[in-house]
Order: C-alpha cells, then structure tokens, then sequence
C-alpha cells in the first residue's frame, strides 16, 4: 500500500455491504457499474468509505469537485450563506450579482452576461431557448456522441444511444453531424492527412437537410460522456469559422471542461474561440448546485421578461458558494496546478499505454482524460468489460476511477485540480500494476 491510499481487506467492507443492501433494496436501480464501496467523506483529493479505507479519487464525483473535496474554504462560504439567507428568486443578491460580475471579469471580454441556474441541462436548455429566441429560427446542429443531459432539448441535440432510444421521439429541429472521433473514425481517415473531412461532410450535410431555418449550434469542447474524444487542433476554430460564416449562433457546452479541467480556465482559450453562449457547470459549485449561460448582450436582444428562470437558479446560497470556488482557483493557482500536474498524468498514461495489451488509446488536456480500452489493439473491438474490470481492481488497490464512452470502453480520469505530485505518483503507479496485470 502507498502512503496515502490503505484499503484493508477485500471490497466491499462491512458497512459498505450493510448499505449497499439497503441500496439494493429501495433505490431505484438506474446508476451505472461502480466499485463496491460506500463514501463516506473526503477531503482533497482522498476518499474514505464506510468502511475505514482510503482512495485517491480521479473523479472528482464527476468532474464536479475542482477545488477538491469539501475545501474548508468552501464549506465556510456555504455555512456563513445558509445562515444568512437560502432562496428569493428573482431579486438580485448580493451574492448573485458579484459572481455575474466575477464571471464576466474571468471569462474572455466578448462575454459580457451571466445568467445562473442549477444543473448543467438547465444551462444548455437555456442556451437553446436564447438561439431560437434570438435568431426567431429552430435549426441546430449538434454531435455524434454529444451530451448535452437528459432534459427534453438536451436529450435531443445529444448524440448518444443512451440518452436518445426508449423515450419516444426527440425534440425536431436538430441536425446531427460526425464529431472527430479520430481514433474511431467514421471516415477511416487519419488526422495527419484528412484536412478535417469531417468539417466538410457538416457542410453537405446541413447543405443537404436543413428545411432554412438554421440557427445555431451547439459542441462541447472535448466530448466528455461519449469517451473523452478530443477533437485535433485547429477543428474547433475552422468550425466557428463555419459558423460565422453561416451566421448561426455558436453554443460552447463547457459544463465540464470549464473551471480549470484542462489546463486553462475555461476550454475555450486553448483556441480563442469566441462563442456567443458558454454553459457551465459542474466544477463552478464544486459540490453546490449552480450552473451559468455566459453570453454576448447582443445575443440576448429580443429576450423578455420570463424567457428564462429557474427556482433555485442563482440563489445567493449557490452563488456564494461559487464566488468562493473561484477565489480558492486563483488564490491557490489551481489552473496551473491542472496544467502542472495534469502533464504528469498524461505523460504517465502514455507510458502506460506502450506496455499494455489492451490500453488502445490515451486522450487528454490538462487534468482529464480518457483510456480507451480495446479486446485488440489491431481491431480496436471496444472492451467494455475490461473497464469493469479496471474499475474494481482499481478500487481494491486504492484508486477511485469511472466508466463512460459510446461503448462503455472508457475509463474517466478526473482528479480534483488540489492533486500534487505524491498523489499523482502514488495513483499512477497502483493504475499501472493494475492496468498491466489485466
Ligand atoms: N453538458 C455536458 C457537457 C455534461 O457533461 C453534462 C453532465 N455530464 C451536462 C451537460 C448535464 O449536466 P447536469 O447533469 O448537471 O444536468
């Protein structure tokens, strides 16, 4: 065992078995496979279950917690807010104004609105409403393979099976193009030499089937659920290039690449792109509910009174919580340490991945990434079984990881920003034994 992890005996312990029973028998049975274990609190980047062991975790819940888990900065923010005042709508707070002011300070100067609601899917739903709203049309190009969540909008600009089949039909109006799955390509191109093919086929597409009511956009910056696929530099500025072009609206869904993850604040930067809408979430509460549609004043002319609201949306509660987030990102420089770190991660997965058998592909920014695993490294045939595998064998052995990816075949890789060098070595070595052991 490291210095820092410690998991006793064989998973699940004792306590974790008592509530995984109780889990069993009266949750609704809809999470996905996760290692046998029950949290019970956490601090930085370490967890402790139920049971007394200890895990470094490269979840950060899911890519939620950038500041590290329960910061004793952040906790204070929370505590001296809900004595203070939990909920008034639509008044404006003081909480709730400073942190419109923050994110217009911290976000690049294009951007000059904030709007706060409470999830991820409330921010990209939101986002949608403003380009229909804005543009007085309903067309809107999504992705393969995106998520966007699981509301009635969201669900239908996404890309994903799982979200899209069983549930009737999807909302009309989206037109889906390929994103630049490259490892996958549908194309059988290679990025070396495709000169971006699949910005072409978008062309045609939307050439070919929009009715002429385009209006918008939407793309995440790096596609997280779908496997973490990162597109190759310089696609995502030829494509608001196109945009442009087209006069659409262009919608960066930045629920979690923003707030540090990759390596800068918000994903955006890496190119310069200058999108009219950013959604976040995720990693602005780091733990609270709170979500913002970042926007140009000029894209929400033609916005009334009542187009967009939410409950909880940007109640001084959350909105002090996330005021604390970013103090606690710029005073302990935590996009440098994603970036830093986040270097050491990626270099070590690499050299992981030379020695494994079924580690296919390695794909990541700053402090995310995704490991593909394959049956072959030939046929590339998904292994969605192995990441079960990896995901248990992790958890024995003292690291907290997840599965995503359109075929379950990825492993996520999302620590807490917080992490320093001793976590990242000690992580990485128990990931290599296990990943080489398979
Ligand atoms: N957009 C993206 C890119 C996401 O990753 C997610 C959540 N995984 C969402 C939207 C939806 O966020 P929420 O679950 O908070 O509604």
């Amino acid at each position: 065992m490291g210095k820092i992890t410690n998991v006793k005996d064989r998973l699940p312990g004792p306590e974790s078995q008592r509530l995984m029973a109780i889990s069993q028998q009266y949750e609704a049975r809809v999470q996905g496979y996760q290692a046998p274990l029950v949290w019970d609190h956490a601090e930085g980047v370490v967890v402790s279950d139920v049971d007394g062991n200890r895990y470094i975790d490269w979840t950060s819940g899911v890519l939620v917690t950038n500041v590290g888990h329960c910061h004793p900065k952040l906790v204070h923010a929370i505590q001296e807010a809900a004595t203070k005042l939990l909920n008034c709508y639509e008044f404006p707070t003081e909480p709730r104004v400073m942190l419109a002011k923050r994110m217009v300070e911290i976000t690049p100067p294009h951007l000059d609105r904030a709007f706060f609601l409470t999830t991820g899917s409330d921010a990209t739903e939101a986002a949608m409403r403003v380009v229909k709203r804005h543009t007085g049309r309903y067309e809107i190009i999504s992705f393969y393979g995106g998520f966007h969540g699981r509301t009635a909008e969201a669900r239908s600009a996404g890309g994903l099976g799982g979200v899209r089949r069983g549930f009737g039909p999807t909302v009309p109006g989206f037109i889906h193009v390929p994103y630049p799955y490259c490892y996958r390509c549908p194309f059988k191109a290679r990025p070396e030499t495709c000169g971006l093919l699949c910005l072409d086929y978008l062309d045609t597409t939307v050439h070919c089937l929009s009715t002429g009511s385009l209006a918008g956009i939407i793309v995440e910056p790096y596609q997280g659920s779908a496997g973490f696929i990162f597109p190759p530099a310089g696609y995502l500025k030829r494509l608001e290039e196109w945009v442009r072009a087209q006069d659409l609206v262009f919608v960066l869904d930045e629920v979690q690449s923003s707030f540090g993850r990759t390596g800068k604040f918000f994903a955006m930067e890496w190119e310069g792109l200058t999108p009219d809408l950013v959604c976040i979430g995720k990693g602005i509460g780091s733990g609270m509910p709170i979500s913002a549609l970042m926007a140009t004043s000029e894209v929400l002319t033609g916005l009334k009174s009542g187009d967009l609201g939410s409950t909880l949306g940007g109640s001084p509660f959350s909105c002090a919580a996330a005021l604390a987030v970013i103090e606690i990102m710029q005073e302990e420089k935590l996009v440098e340490n994603a970036a830093r770190i986040g270097a050491i991660l990626q270099q070590g997965l690499r050299d992981i991945m030379e020695h494994s058998r079924y580690l296919g592909d390695v794909r990541g920014q700053g402090m995310v990434a995704g490991l593909e695993f394959v049956t072959d490294k030939a046929t590339r045939e998904p292994a969605p079984d192995i990441t079960v595998r990896v995901i248990s064998e992790a958890a024995q052995n003292g690291v907290i990881v997840g599965k995503v990816g359109m075929y379950g075949s990825v492993i996520r890789v999302a620590p807490p920003l917080v992490m320093n060098e001793e976590e990242a070595h000690e992580s990485l070595e128990i990931m290599e034994k296990v990943i080489l052991s398979l």
